[in-house]
């Protein structure tokens, strides 16, 4: 239902918390963070309020400057701890947001455990995170890139690697999400609440688009890879 993502030099944590928080109007019922801290991303995901999932970051704070941060509306598998997002891959290595619905997600669940991947949730997002990760050749923009080749229905995902910290890769399609560009840092959200505290400046994706954020940079690039260049919208109301 809301997805922000973080990259920078500030802790992510509280940013990604505090975005999360501007988007409780939408409604949910699960929220978690996934943060790159010392070559491992951490996970943290309950059911319930935001409120919550801050009462235990307060007790087990998670460092790092690269997150992303979801509340879901669940739409497939029941709410609860495991269910709710970010979803990684088996080793962890990669987790992803998504809001939406992923429609072929039994098909591609099926041959996916063929493969070998083992599924650990009811959502339809899980196969996202395994199908990035059954494309990872060492590269993560092409793996997101021929796992949305893949994938039917609405979405708007933002994944990161502990392979390479240095990037948040994010995809939409009949989904919303926008691009806050800061300086030194960059944003990810599905509304733009999240993101007015720390910028004025977005990008807004277009079906099909994927950004590739760094500290320094934002790249975007139409569903043949090819890079797209856009005006920056400047945000002129408050909420
Ligand atoms: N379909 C996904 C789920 O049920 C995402 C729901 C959402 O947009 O929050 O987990």
């Amino acid at each position: 239902c809301g997805i922000v993502g973080y990259i920078g030099n500030q802790q992510a944590s509280s940013i990604l918390v505090e975005g999360l928080q501007k988007l409780e109007y939408r409604g949910y019922d699960s929220a978690g963070l996934a943060i790159y801290n010392d070559g491992e991303i951490g996970v943290q995901k309950y059911k319930g309020r935001l409120k919550i999932l801050e009462d235990h970051l307060e007790k087990n704070p998670m460092g790092g400057s690269l997150g992303i941060g979801h509340t879901r509306w669940a739409t497939h598998g029941e709410p609860n701890d495991l269910n709710a997002h970010p979803h990684t891959t088996t080793d962890g290595h990669i987790a992803v947001v998504h809001n939406g619905i992923i429609e072929n997600y039994g098909k591609l669940t099926e041959w996916l455990t063929e493969e070998g991947k083992v599924f650990k949730t009811q959502t339809d997002t899980e196969v996202i995170a395994h199908l990035v990760d059954y494309f990872y050749e060492g590269d993560l923009i092409q793996a997101v890139r021929r796992a949305t080749g893949k994938m039917e229905g609405a979405y708007a995902i933002g994944v990161i690697s502990k392979n390479e910290p240095e990037k948040l890769v994010a995809v939409r399609k009949d989904s919303p999400l926008v691009v806050g560009i800061g300086k030194e840092e960059n944003f990810i959200a599905s509304d733009i609440p999240a993101l007015l505290k720390h910028t004025r400046e977005v990008y807004f994706l277009d079906d099909g688009e994927m950004a590739i954020l760094t500290e320094q940079s934002i790249e975007i690039l139409n569903e043949l890879g090819q890079e797209v260049v856009k005006e920056p919208y400047r945000v002129t109301w408050d909420v």
